[in-house]
């Protein structure tokens, strides 16, 4: 790489923000975020093993991770804090309730209020917004750098005008496109089962998904990836294809979809130091 070359990413590197999803769905999701040294863990829903192996495809060890966030407790998002900060040291930041449901150690957890927001440096904070989830406490997390937010929100069942507000307009937002609704319904779950999933405090159906998001991307929105699709309740062309026919004429960024077995790309937001300036940046990482 010429010396230009490494300044030019040296630059990307100091100015921008990345996201990468290590996998999302209900089989364990943890989410990526690098910016200025910056390296923070969104969830850790996964062995140490896995995750280990994961930032492995990323080159990165897992004690580089500065921080590891909780959305909520559930095991898919909050089981595998405990190993990955009895074995690595990395300490965990979530609220009270999700604390306490996953029995961490409350002396070296590091517990936050929902709509404080966490200031990492001068330009990178993070703000826990709650969203409405079945028995848990969840949040999504808007990640503020530079003036510009990467919204990352799952596992809710409606959503709420605080939400909205907090999410409009983000250059970047990763988001749950959980269920079709006729495959739900006509799937093998029980009744009961198919009742809580589909509602208020469950998960988002492909076509919510698709009109929440018609309520928050703007123009400046760039970049979307649905996650936490439903193996047995979805199809990735059918999130894909219900989400952008409610963004008709409002988004023409890219969409991906974020399954089981990442890390698959990762999207980037920032002040790029070159020509593609204010476009969205993708590295294939493996
Ligand atoms: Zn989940
Ligand atoms: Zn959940």
């Amino acid at each position: 790489m010429s010396s230009r070359a490494q300044r030019a990413g040296l630059i990307e590197l100091a100015m921008s923000l990345s996201i990468t999803h290590l996998g999302s769905g209900s089989r364990g999701n943890a989410t990526l975020i690098e910016c200025e040294g910056h390296r923070i863990l969104i969830d850790q829903g996964f062995s140490g093993r896995q995750l280990e192996k994961r930032l492995g495809l990323m080159n990165i060890k897992p004690n580089e991770i500065e921080a590891i966030l909780i959305t909520h407790h559930h095991g898919d998002h909050g089981g595998g804090a405990g190993i990955a900060q009895r074995k690595w040291g990395i300490p965990i930041w979530c609220n009270d309730r999700t604390a306490s449901a996953l029995n961490l150690d409350l002396k070296t957890v590091r517990l936050f209020e929902n709509l404080e927001a966490l200031e990492f440096s001068d330009d990178l904070a993070i703000l826990p917004v709650p969203v409405p989830h079945g028995g848990a406490d969840n949040v999504a997390f808007i990640i503020s750098h530079n003036g510009e937010r990467a919204a990352l929100v799952t596992d809710l069942g409606s959503w709420t005008d605080e939400l909205v507000s907090h999410m409009y307009g983000c250059e970047h937002i990763s988001i749950e496109a959980n269920y079709d609704h006729s495959r739900l319904w006509n799937g093998p779950y029980p009744a009961r089962l198919k009742e809580r999933i589909s509602g208020r405090g469950g998960h988002l159906s492909n076509q919510q998904t698709g009109e929440f998001l018609a309520s928050v991307v703007n123009e400046n929105t760039r970049s979307i990836v649905l996650t936490h699709l439903s193996e047995k309740n979805n199809q990735p062309h059918l999130a894909e294809s219900t989400v952008l026919y409610h963004l008709d004429h409002i988004f023409e960024g890219d969409i991906r979809i974020s399954l089981q077995d990442g890390p698959e790309f990762t999207h980037t937001i920032g002040n790029i130091a070159n020509d593609n300036q204010n476009r969205t940046k993708i590295t294939i990482s493996r």
